[in-house]
């Protein structure tokens, strides 16, 4: 079968592999919608994940069944699922310990494109079906149910993290797909006021139709003095990143309230280290939280978030600014990721 795939850094192409096989636990699954992801291009052209060579990229996809293994309860071949980004082993102690994440070590539950191929190929492998595929909506697009793989439940899981409280005042910095679903996540959480941090003028817009009452331009200035000032200095209750570098964490803590939490779901894929000021962090004694976490993939997060959309809590259309028609496009929508044109937020490509 073929398969788009990171063939070195800075390397992509079209290489040839063997269909995989599935265990007794697992399915074969074949892309029905893919999209690229800021991540894959942090892997490639930042080599975020080191100098990996032939590897299928791609980790979100909504597909069609093609086998099971003979243990696998709950799905048959023809069944149209969302295929979550993040497929952990469940069976992991980290698992039982309520971060499948981390499965089998720090991220190991990220296997597309990270550690396996990914779901860019003619065919791709999904380990434990039951606990990892979600049967796809009728009422929800092909399209629309690959923002369920990683952007919706990325962007909330900021928001879960940061732990909005109705009322709040939030920050999201950096609104591409993902911080724009963290001010939806936050929105639908409750949030009183929500600053969204950007520049390019459509997602900006879509971020007010999502419910940010400011748009803060990082390009007009430094984030921490517009933001202080419009909250007369008081800053916000909870930031979100979401865009940005390992410095966006100094703009964090300086706009953040004592006892705050700052919440980022940035991969940061270049820079060796986060610098926290001692004054930022209230002299080591603020309590304030700073975590940073991959999103939860697994089934039961896919059936509840699908509910999300499927009951029209959550549009994520406005998203979809670039659909192509056909596996051949993967590695245009792939560079168009890279090079975030003013017109983008996502690209998605039906197979
Ligand atoms: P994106 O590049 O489309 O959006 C990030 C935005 O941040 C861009 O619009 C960029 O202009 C903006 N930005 C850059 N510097 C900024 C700054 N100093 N202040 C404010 N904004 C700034 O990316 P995305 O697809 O929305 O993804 C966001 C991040 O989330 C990426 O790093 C991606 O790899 C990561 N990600 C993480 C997970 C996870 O599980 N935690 C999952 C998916 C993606
Ligand atoms: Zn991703």
């Amino acid at each position: 079968m073929k398969g788009f795939a990171m063939l070195g850094l800075n390397k992509v192409g079209w290489i040839e592999k063997d269909k995989p096989v599935a265990g007794p636990l697992d399915a074969i699954v074949r892309p029905l919608a893919v999209s690229p992801c800021t991540s894959d291009v942090h892997t490639v052209y930042e080599g975020a994940l080191g100098d990996i060579h032939d590897m299928i990229l791609g980790h979100e996809a909504v597909g069609e069944v093609v086998e099971v293994g003979s243990l696998v309860k709950d799905f048959k071949p023809g069944d149209k699922v969302i295929v979550p980004a993040i497929t952990p082993d469940h069976m992991d102690v980290f698992s039982q310990m309520g971060y499948h994440q981390h499965a089998e070590g720090m991220l190991g539950g990220w296997k597309f494109s990270a550690s396996k191929d990914g779901v860019f190929g003619e065919y791709f492998h999904v380990n434990q079906a039951d606990g990892n595929l979600a049967l796809l909506p009728p009422e929800i697009s092909i399209e629309d149910g690959t923002m369920l793989s990683d952007m919706v439940p990325t962007g909330f899981h900021g928001v879960d993290n940061a732990e909005v409280q109705f009322g709040e005042t939030v920050a999201v910095i950096g609104i591409g797909p993902v911080g724009l679903m963290a001010v939806a996540g936050s929105n639908l959480r409750g949030a009183g006021r929500i600053f969204a941090v950007g520049s390019r003028q459509l997602c900006c817009d879509v971020a007010k139709s999502y419910g940010a009452t400011d748009i803060i331009n990082y390009k007009h200035g430094d984030i921490s003095q517009q933001i202080l000032e419009a909250t007369k200095g008081k800053g916000v209750d909870k930031v979100i990143i979401a865009g940005g570098t390992v410095d966006t964490f100094g703009e964090a803590l300086s706009i953040i309230r004592p006892a705050g939490i700052i919440s980022n779901i940035n991969y940061l894929g270049s820079g060796d280290y986060i610098k926290i000021s001692r004054e930022g962090w209230g002299l080591g004694m603020g309590h304030i939280k700073i975590v940073g976490g991959l999103m939860p993939g697994g089934r039961k997060n896919m059936e509840y978030l699908s509910n999300v959309l499927k009951y029209g809590k959550l549009d994520v259309s406005p998203l979809l600014t670039h659909k192509f028609n056909g596996f051949d496009h993967i590695e245009e929508a792939l560079l168009l990721m890279k090079d975030k044109t003013a017109d983008l937020i996502k690209p998605v490509v039906i197979i």
